[in-house]
Parts: C-alpha cells; sequence; structure tokens
C-alpha cells in the first residue's frame, strides 16, 4: 500500500484515489487500520490546515424519498458548479448484510454526475465501526476537495446521532402526516434536527404537507432554543424531490445557518466538541475491544460465572477483571 501515492490522488481530487482509500478505511485489518491512520494523518497536513466541506447530516425513514431529495439536490448543487460527496450511515446492513442505503442505481443521475461522488454503505459489524469509518470517509472526501458531503441514514438505533456528531448540520427528511398529530418521531431527533423538510408537498399531498409543517414549527419552537440556533431556527420546510421545489430555498436556509454559525464561532465550537467526542468513542471502543481479546476474555467469563453462582457480587468482580486487565478498578 503506498500510503504517499494515494495522498496524492487525493488532493489532487482523483476520484479512484478516494475509493481506494475509502476501502482502505473501511478494512478492519490491523495492517489497514495503520496505514489508514498514517493516510488521514497525512492528509490532515496537506495544504497547511485541512479542507473543510459543509457537512450535511440526512435521516428520514425508508420510502420518505431521501435518494429521490439527494438526486435532486445534489443535482442542483453540482450545477452551481459544486463538488458534492454522499456517503451512507446503514446500522441495517450490521444486520440483513444487504445496504440500503448509498446504492448506486437509486441516484441514477447523480452517479453520473462528473460533480458528485457517491458511496454506497458497506455491510458492517457494529455501529461503532460504522461511525469510525464513516468519519474518516468524510475526511477523506474533504481532503479531495468536495465542497459539500451528504451523510445519509434511515435512523435506526443509534444511527442519528453518529450522524449528527460528524455533520455541521442536521436535516430531518418527513413525510405529510395524515392527521394533525406529530408523527412518531422521536424527540432526539427533534433536538438535533436543524431543518426538517417535509417532502412530498406536491399533488395530493400538499394539503397535508402544509398542515404537517404548521405542527411542526410549532413543535420546534416550544422544544428547542439553544446558542447555536439563530433566530427563526430550527426550521420547517415544504419540499418535493420529486417535482424540484423548495430545494433553493431549502439550500439558501442551509447557507444562511451555516454563514451565521461560523460568524459566531459555533461552527469552529462544534467541529471541536465533536472531535472531542471522536476521541473519547475511540478510547471506548478500545477499552471494549480489549474484553473480547485473550485473558479478559477467560476472566469475563470466569468472573461472570462465580457472579452467575452467587459467590462474588458484580462489583467486586468487575474491579477484579479490571485490575487484571491493568485498568484502574470500576467504581472505586
Ligand atoms: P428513500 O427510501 O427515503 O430513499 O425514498 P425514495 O427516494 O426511494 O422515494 C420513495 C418513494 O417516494 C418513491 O416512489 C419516490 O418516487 C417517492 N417520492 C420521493 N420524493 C417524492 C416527492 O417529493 N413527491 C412525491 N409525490 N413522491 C416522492
Amino acid at each position: 500500500m503506498d500510503i504517499a501515492q494515494l495522498e496524492r490522488g487525493i488532493v489532487k481530487g482523483d476520484r479512484r484515489a478516494l475509493s481506494r482509500a475509502i476501502t482502505l478505511v473501511e478494512s478492519t485489518r490491523p495492517d489497514h487500520r495503520t496505514a489508514a491512520a498514517e493516510l488521514i494523518e497525512a492528509l490532515k497536513g496537506a495544504n497547511g490546515t485541512p479542507r473543510e466541506a459543509l457537512r450535511i447530516g440526512l435521516s428520514g425513514t425508508p420510502g420518505v424519498g431521501k435518494s429521490t431529495f439527494i438526486e435532486g439536490f445534489g443535482g442542483m448543487l453540482t450545477g452551481q458548479g459544486l463538488r458534492v460527496a454522499v456517503l451512507a450511515v446503514d446500522p441495517s446492513s450490521a444486520r440483513s448484510g444487504g445496504s440500503i442505503l448509498g446504492d448506486k442505481t437509486r441516484m441514477d443521475q447523480l452517479s453520473r454526475d462528473p460533480g458528485a461522488f457517491i458511496r454506497p454503505s458497506p455491510s458492517q459489524t457494529h455501529l461503532g465501526g460504522v461511525g469510525r469509518r464513516t468519519r474518516e470517509a468524510v475526511a477523506l472526501c474533504e481532503a479531495a476537495g468536495f465542497d459539500v458531503v451528504l451523510i445519509e441514514t434511515v435512523g435506526v438505533g443509534q444511527s442519528e446521532t453518529v450522524v449528527a456528531e460528524m455533520s455541521d448540520l442536521f436535516v430531518l427528511l418527513l413525510a405529510p402526516a395524515g392527521g394533525d398529530e406529530l408523527q412518531g418521531v422521536k424527540r432526539g431527533i427533534m433536538e438535533i434536527a436543524d431543518i426538517i423538510l417535509i417532502n412530498k408537498a406536491d399533488g395530493d399531498l400538499k394539503a397535508a404537507a402544509s398542515r404537517t409543517c404548521a405542527d411542526y414549527s410549532g413543535a420546534l419552537r416550544l422544544l428547542r432554543k439553544r446558542p447555536q440556533d439563530p433566530k427563526g431556527f430550527p426550521k420547517a420546510m415544504m419540499v418535493s424531490a420529486l417535482e424540484d421545489s423548495g430545494l433553493d430555498a431549502a439550500w439558501a436556509e442551509m447557507q444562511a445557518l451555516t454563514d451565521w454559525r461560523r460568524e459566531n464561532g459555533h461552527w469552529s465550537a462544534r467541529r471541536a466538541a465533536q472531535a472531542r467526542y471522536w476521541f473519547q468513542q475511540e478510547v471506548r471502543q478500545a477499552l471494549l475491544a480489549q474484553l473480547e481479546t485473550g485473558p479478559a476474555r477467560a476472566a469475563l467469563r470466569e468472573l461472570g460465572d462465580a457472579v452467575a453462582e452467587g459467590k462474588t457480587t458484580p462489583a467486586i468482580a468487575a474491579a477484579a477483571l479490571l485490575d487484571r486487565i491493568g485498568a484502574p478498578g470500576a467504581g472505586a
């Protein structure tokens, strides 16, 4: 693996080099992990400071119109001369072995657009791994000079949190609701969404979309006020991905929010907090990984048996295990 060559290719914006580098960061082989870490580190220093793309997290349940939206929205951006990368966080692929996101055939036009780069989601073993490989893929796309990186997720389990922790802004795509009740949207997502787009605001669905939009506007006003939200944000808007309507307005709002956050220090503060978060995640994962290997694994089983048989307590057994693997005792 010639890391220097990959690095040069990426900095030049060569998409084959980018693809190969993403494959590298997706690999769990220890030598690949070392090479990937080296590459990311090298790219960080390329051109002095890392290039910054606008990272947009995009979530929505299957069928809400994510691929249609990305096709239209991405095409609009490339039409303006911007380079757009699309990545996916798809925890469902961990279970089924098949990915429902990032499938190239879903975004037919965009996948053939020279200004766009679409990377399908690989199957994964655990969400922790998904987080790391996507975060590193984002860094690679950024180094390759993409202006916008869209990170898409279906929002299963913790995937929205994972995506939000690597995005500069978070967009939730919803379909018009039948009644006037808020759809079964988790409160957590309302807390991280910067812009809620009610999609399918066209034809027969337009009236329902308008009601849904009003409901969410109200709910957002009640639910949230954070220092990093300028006046009017978070906001709900209507779009039709199918008819390409409202996409320009949505982009204008994203830019307004981004500009405001940059001017007010929230952009860099958020990135700094995210870097800290990922560092902590790496530490957690490394510690957890230790439990799966050699001595810790045996101790886990042995002490687990002792706890199960009532010979010792969970707390004492846990402290004994941490002692054995060289980590300081828990709860001490
Ligand atoms: P995804 O699963 O979230 O990626 O959703 P898709 O983009 O595959 O869209 C699911 C279905 O909704 C498809 O049949 C689309 O044609 C349809 N759809 C997507 N966007 C719109 C829209 O703006 N209006 C209408 N009426 N249908 C849409």
